[in-house]
């Protein structure tokens, strides 16, 4: 079938001719359909069959960047790769992504479990809800995710063979431009509070900040180090107090580890910040605020700890295989270089989500947790603690050994 673009109606036409997905949806059955996406780039519907509870979610790609409108061109094979991501992740982290119930590549369109009695993150934790299982479902995700696509656990062979797989261009452009290049330069999209005048310019000449920029850049673009998510932010989380899936993962490629964990560390720290003005009350703040910080803390750490148990268990990529460390010592030396590639992978944490807290302090797009302050002093106070805070991350990635270290620029920042 040649591409259109579907809405509410055609939707429905297009699931009934689709026999495939009669055990997900009553295709002869009365449907309901209704747009979702509040997203940048794609169209989201929910439909639903009225009579049972069956439900599906049909994702399609535009021949254009939404937020843009169609002066913005982008490729329609997003979809494939989200696609492929998603079923990658379902293998590698089951329950931890929505189901594919169907693709389709003409059409640019994936169809998938519908998520609506999960949230999308980033509103509740404005509102200060918590989710007792979030730190174990995401380090999970993002141990599995990227042990398994990596070098540590697939031969030479099956790394490139699925690395062919997500070569993936377009999307890293936008990602190249807009998380480490246009919001440190004059480009005419960026946009920022106004009473970060000085701050902004300021980052712009600061050579020793451009240089650290420059390098997470080109870890970015040459550091094909595992299958990352690579727009891991707390909109792309859906999550309720038992249940953690991660969506649209249409930017995936072979990336630095820690542009995943830096992304979702970052938006917490984003969320942290954003409470100086959301939650007057300095208690009910704190509480709040310390909650934030120690769901950093665990991340990082049952990340760290499922990583290096899922290399002791499963060393059999190529990168280096267990016989290589059979000797006398080996063991020892096999666990230091566990403990260095995760030290590796920290600073790239700092870095990488130092860059991407700055990107949303100027660039194209910020986070709804900062624009939802309508006081722009209010707002500032936040982002300028977002700038020193991300600044510090980035530069001082070398000396960042442990993720109190991380935690630990943000109390001397914000405290
Ligand atoms: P985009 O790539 O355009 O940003 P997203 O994948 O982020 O699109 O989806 C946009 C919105 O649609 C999400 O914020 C969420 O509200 C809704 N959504 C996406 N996938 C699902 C799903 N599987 N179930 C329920 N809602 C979803
Ligand atoms: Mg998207």
């Amino acid at each position: 079938m040649a591409y259109r673009a579907l809405d509410p109606h055609s939707v429905i036409d297009y699931l009934r001719a689709t026999p495939s997905l009669a055990n997900v949806l009553d295709l002869d059955a009365p449907m309901h359909a209704r747009e979702v996406g509040d997203g940048n780039l794609n169209l989201v519907f929910i439909v639903e069959n009225g009579a049972s509870d069956k439900s599906l979610v049909v994702k399609q790609a535009l021949p254009y960047l939404r937020v843009a409108g169609e002066s913005w061109p982008l490729t329609r094979e997003r979809m494939r790769f989200e696609t492929q991501a998603l079923l990658k992740h379902n293998e590698l982290a089951p329950g931890l992504a929505p189901q594919v119930y169907h693709y389709d590549e003409e059409m640019s369109l994936v169809v998938m479990e519908n998520l609506s009695h999960l949230e999308v993150m980033r509103k509740p934790l404005v509102a200060r809800k918590r989710f007792p299982r979030f730190a174990d479902h995401i380090s999970t995700f993002l141990a599995r995710t990227l042990f398994f696509t990596s070098d540590f656990y697939l031969t030479g062979l099956e790394k490139k063979e699925l690395q062919a797989k997500f070569i993936n261009p377009h999307l890293c452009k936008i990602q190249e431009d807009f998380v480490f290049t246009n919001p440190f330069m004059d480009s005419p999209e960026n946009r920022w509070n106004p009473l970060l005048d000085a701050e902004v310019q300021a980052v712009r000449r600061n050579s020793a900040l451009k240089l650290a920029l420059a390098e997470m850049k080109a870890s970015y673009m040459t550091h094909a180090e595992a299958l990352i998510h690579s727009d891991l932010h707390t909109g792309s989380i859906m999550a309720n107090e038992e249940l953690t899936k991660v969506i649209d993962p249409e930017f995936a490629f072979y990336g630095p580890m820690g542009f995943d964990v830096g992304a979702v560390l970052e938006n917490l720290v984003l969320n942290y910040l954003s409470h100086f003005a959301h939650t007057p009350d300095p208690e009910v703040r704190r509480d709040y605020q310390a909650y934030l910080l120690d769901l950093i803390r665990d991340i990082w750490t049952q990340f760290a700890a499922k990583f290096e148990a899922l290399w002791v268990e499963n060393n059999r990529g190529e990168l280096m295989p267990a016989k290589y460390w059979d000797y006398p010592g080996g063991d020892e030396a096999f666990a230091e270089f566990r403990r260095r590639t995760l030290a590796h992978i920290l600073r790239e944490t700092a870095g990488h989500g130092g860059a991407k807290m700055l990107r949303r302090m100027m660039g194209i797009v910020s986070v709804w947790d900062i624009t939802s302050i309508a006081d722009l002093e209010q707002r500032a106070v936040a982002e300028r603690l977002a700038i020193r805070i991300g600044s510090r991350w980035v530069m001082e990635r070398h000396s960042i050994h442990s993720v109190d270290d991380l935690i630990g620029i943000v109390r001397e920042e914000a405290e």
